[in-house]
């Protein structure tokens, strides 16, 4: 999509992504925005989209699995979209000063993080990395209540760690929370399927369908 058509509201960025995303799957991708054109275009400035907080699997390429190019997307990842304060603030950022009308929260199916953090639960991680201890403890919390209410499975675990991700992101930050309200920002939550590459919504916040 040229500057010009750049999605404006939540809902033309939501479908924008969907549409991508369907193009990924249907292996009709059109690889939009990602030559010398768009590259000297937006080399001043960017305006992308949407942002996104997804896990840093490697599988999870997020201008790949949503066809789209440079300055489309304005991307953050860790392993288990664990959030923390640095990553707050780029989502502010990206929001106030980027004007970006959509954040999309995406988990995955087999996630290495929610299984570490099973297997944590389960007294079996072992790991000599006391950082991973540190990201496996922020999930803790919710495979705990995934399991109060009888839910073992990594995929129901994984849906709730996303809800619960999006309900801390919207209790922490005024700003993001201020601009849902506001109607200028939608949040999406979204599993995607490794093997079929297909994004599920979990949950949609705002103006979006
Ligand atoms: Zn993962």
């Amino acid at each position: 999509m040229s500057t010009s058509q750049r999605p404006q509201t939540p809902r033309e960025a939501w479908n924008a992504l969907k549409e991508g995303n369907h193009r990924f799957v249907t292996e009709s991708r059109e690889h939009p925005n990602q030559d010398a054109d768009r590259r000297t275009a937006i080399a001043l400035q960017q305006k992308p989209f949407a942002a996104l907080f997804g896990c840093a699997d490697s599988r999870l390429s997020a201008e790949i699995i949503f066809d789209v190019g440079l300055g489309d997307l304005f991307v953050v990842r860790n392993a288990g979209q664990v959030l923390a304060e640095t990553i707050i603030g780029s989502l502010e950022y990206a929001v106030e000063v980027l004007g970006t009308p959509l954040i999309l929260v995406l988990g995955h199916d087999e996630c290495g993080a929610i299984r570490a953090t099973i297997d944590s639960t389960e007294g079996k991680l072992v790991s000599e990395g006391e950082f991973i201890h540190n990201l496996v403890a922020r999930i803790q919390p919710t495979v705990e209540e995934a399991n109060r209410a009888g839910k073992f499975d990594i995929d129901d675990i994984t849906e709730l760690h996303v809800q619960d991700t999006i309900n801390e992101l919207l209790t922490r930050s005024t700003l993001i929370a201020n601009a849902v309200k506001a109607g200028k920002l939608g949040v999406v939550g979204a599993n995607y399927r490794l093997s079929a590459g297909e994004i599920h919504p979990i949950v949609t916040i705002g103006d979006i369908n």
